[in-house]
This record gives structure tokens, sequence and C-alpha cells, in this order.
């Protein structure tokens, strides 16, 4: 299934609305070949549609789409990126590159099954790991 087609059933499951502007914000995203952020999203709608469109509104469906897992948050670029995977229950891992700010999806579930370990042993509940990892991509790396 397509990713926008992946999504809206998504959300449609979840009893909610794929609005067309929901679809323009989800289609934005996807236009980027880096993590986004709210305001890259407002730009960018602005332009294809020739009013302003503000980033609170793009902000409180990004919130909606990351909920519902069809889009991800990088949390150390405050920026996001669509998920291939909506199904995905994994702690998702993002390698994200210093040069040109790619986020590449990985899953490692040895590696995130450690660390909530790690934190339940601690006393730590309701465990969310963020793995994060700042490096160059292979791409950047072959310059
Ligand atoms: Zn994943
Ligand atoms: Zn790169």
């Amino acid at each position: 299934m397509p990713l926008p087609d992946l999504a809206r059933h998504t959300l449609e499951q979840a009893s909610e609305q794929w609005t067309p502007m929901r679809a323009r914000v989800f289609e934005a995203i996807s236009g980027f070949d880096r993590p986004v952020s709210a305001y890259d999203i407002a730009e960018s709608l602005s332009k294809s549609e020739g009013r302003r469109v503000a980033a609170n509104s793009i902000y409180r469906i990004l919130d909606l789409f990351v909920a519902n897992n069809i889009v991800r948050r990088i949390e150390s670029a405050n920026a996001y990126v669509v998920n291939s995977h909506p199904g995905c229950a994994h702690d998702c891992i993002f390698l994200v590159c210093d040069d040109c700010g790619k986020a590449i999806h990985i899953d490692d579930d040895n590696l995130s099954r450690r660390l909530r370990t790690a934190a339940n042993d601690a006393g730590f509940s309701s465990v969310r790991p963020v793995i994060e990892v700042k490096g160059k991509c292979g791409d950047c790396a072959a310059r």
C-alpha cells in the first residue's frame, strides 16, 4: 500500500478523518528528504496554496500524526519524518546526519530491550526510549 494510503487507513482505523488539510500536511512531509520542522511545512504549504498557513495549525496535525504513529518526531532536531511502517511497535532508532540533516530509521529490538531493562532496573517506569545517533551518513562520508 502506498504510504499516504497507509497513513489514511491508520487514521481512519483510529476514527480520525483524513481531511484535505491533513493529507496536504502529510504530502508536504513526504516531499522532503530530511526531517522537517512545523515551520518548514507551514512555509511549503503557504507557497503551494497561495495563502498563509500558520505553524500552529500544523502543530495540531503533527501531534495527531505522531499520536497515531504515522509520523515520527526526531527529538534532537525538533523535526518530523513520515513513518514508513505505521504498524511498527519498535522503539525506532534514528541516525541523524550532521552534514545533510537526513535521518535514517533503523530498528534494533535487542538494543532497545536492553535499554528498557536497564531503565526498569534503575526503578524507572513507563519507559519510552528515545534513541538518536549523530554522525555522518554514507552519502556525506563518500563526498
Ligand atoms: Zn521502527
Ligand atoms: Zn548526510
